[in-house]
């Protein structure tokens, strides 16, 4: 068993060079059979490429699960310079797996993204990282030096590479407010169209992928469309990074295949529930997607099985639950998050997020009433698909999902003036509160 975790369930493509401090150097990952992708990329059609990972069935692994190769078949010849913009932004409570890709393996990153810089005809790759990843942004800067040193970007291929730093807001994770921030203004989502591909950084067209979408890439192109569909199911194929988190005996980054099912990855990869205790909830996909009662976990772990549960694969980073949480200041703390992290442009996000956190918090002091349900549910409804971009729909979502399969738990809070699990966070009076 190494970093920090591994489960002999676990397929490790993406992930097998994790641990090994000797796979972030140019030559340390030429000798795990890096940089063979890129050569054979080179001797392909820019269409090929394409057309190669479209026949993959690669959906993007930031969270929407858009299919990778349609992405990348909008870019034509057109005399404009075209942009590559990665998101290593990650700020989704819950998500640490392009942290990881970053800090283990930068040259898998800066092999898949010079694939699709090539393939999309971008001149420039962008990666965006989150400010507050010291580690990883240091070391994927070092890896970018290094291939320049090289030749394998700037000279060689005529594409460069950018490494630059956010400043730790959770919009700038949205890709048009990362556009924005990217450009030296303020962090907030553009109303779209018009799309990235038409007019995107700088005004030109530009392809924004994932950090684990890239790292796809070298594999695909060296193993072929068909033997990434050999794993994974047929609609979602592939392996995917499941960052799981919470209440259980083993956290930690797994990569499996799409379509494992939800309960073996807590009870057998992760080690079960820790301390015996029960499994109360999970919410599977980063805290913006809606959260599954334990009854409902029997399900697989692919887009398709995720989204007929009523919630969504997002960014597969698990949190998961036991019977000792109290979910009022769960979901209060993650409302409090999107509250604070919203850009204030639309008015149902700016002032429905703030209502809500006042509330939860009103309920978990024990100042809460029946209508207050009501109220949340009502505002919930009214900041969903009404705003610029999901934000607003993603405190929402966990917020109104935990008053209808948790109800009797906010009643408890309600009908005893305080906290069941004498978990409540009395962090100011009341009054200041209102
Ligand atoms: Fe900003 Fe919220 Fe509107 Fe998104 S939904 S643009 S975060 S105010």
């Amino acid at each position: 068993m190494a970093y920090p975790y591994t489960h002999e369930k676990e397929v490790r493509v993406l992930s097998k060079y994790f641990g090994d401090p000797a796979a972030r150097t140019v030559q340390g990952w030429r000798e795990r059979g890096g940089w063979q992708a890129l050569e054979k990329a080179l001797t392909m059609q820019p269409e090929e490429i394409v057309n190669l990972v479209k026949d993959s069935g690669l959906r993007g692994r930031g969270g929407a699960g858009f299919p990778t190769g349609v992405k990348w078949s909008f870019f034509r010849e057109d005399g404009k310079p075209h942009y590559l913009l990665i998101n290593a932004d990650e700020s989704e409570p819950g998500a640490f797996k392009d942290r990881e890709l970053c800090r283990w393996t930068p040259p898998q990153l800066i092999e898949g993204a010079l694939i699709c810089a090539y393939a999309i005809r971008a001149q420039h790759i962008y990666i965006y990282i989150r400010g507050e990843f010291f580690e990883p942004a240091a070391i994927l800067g070092r890896a970018v030096e290094e291939c320049y040193e090289q030749g394998i970007v700037g000279r060689d291929l005529k594409i460069d590479v950018t490494v630059h730093l956010g400043a730790g807001a959770y919009i700038c994770g949205e890709e048009t407010a990362l556009m924005n921030s990217l450009e030296g203004r303020r962090g907030q989502p553009r109303i779209k169209p018009p799309y990235p591909a038409v007019v995107g950084a700088f005004g030109m067209p530009t392809n924004v992928n994932n950090v684990e979408t890239l790292c796809c890439i070298p594999h695909i192109i060296n193993n072929g469309a068909a033997w990434y569909k050999s794993m994974g199911t047929e609609k979602s194929p592939g392996t995917k990074l499941f960052n799981v988190s919470g209440h259980v005996v083993r956290r930690g980054n797994y990569e499996l295949p799409l379509g494992f099912p939800l309960m073996e990855l807590i009870n057998d990869v992760c080690g079960g529930i820790r301390d015996g205790r029960k499994l109360k909830a999970v919410i599977p996909g980063g805290s913006s997607v809606p959260i599954l009662h334990a009854d409902e976990c029997n399900i697989d772990l692919d887009y398709e099985s995720v989204a007929k549960a009523g919630t969504m694969l997002g960014t597969a980073s698990v949190i998961v639950m036991d019977d000792q949480t109290c979910m009022v200041k769960a979901v209060r703390r993650m409302v409090d998050f999107y509250a604070h992290e919203s850009c204030g442009q639309c008015t149902p996000c700016r002032e429905g997020t703030a209502w809500l956190a006042k509330i939860l918090r009103r309920i978990e002091e024990g100042y809460g009433s029946e209508e207050d349900l009501d109220a949340m549910l009502d505002i919930g409804k009214n900041m969903s698909g009404t705003t610029i971009c999901v934000l607003s729909d993603s405190a929402a979502a966990p917020t109104a999902s935990s008053i209808q399969k948790f109800r009797d738990e906010y009643l408890a809070h309600i009908r005893d003036g305080r906290c069941p699990f004498g978990k409540h966070e009395m962090a100011r009076p009341l009054a200041a509160a209102h």
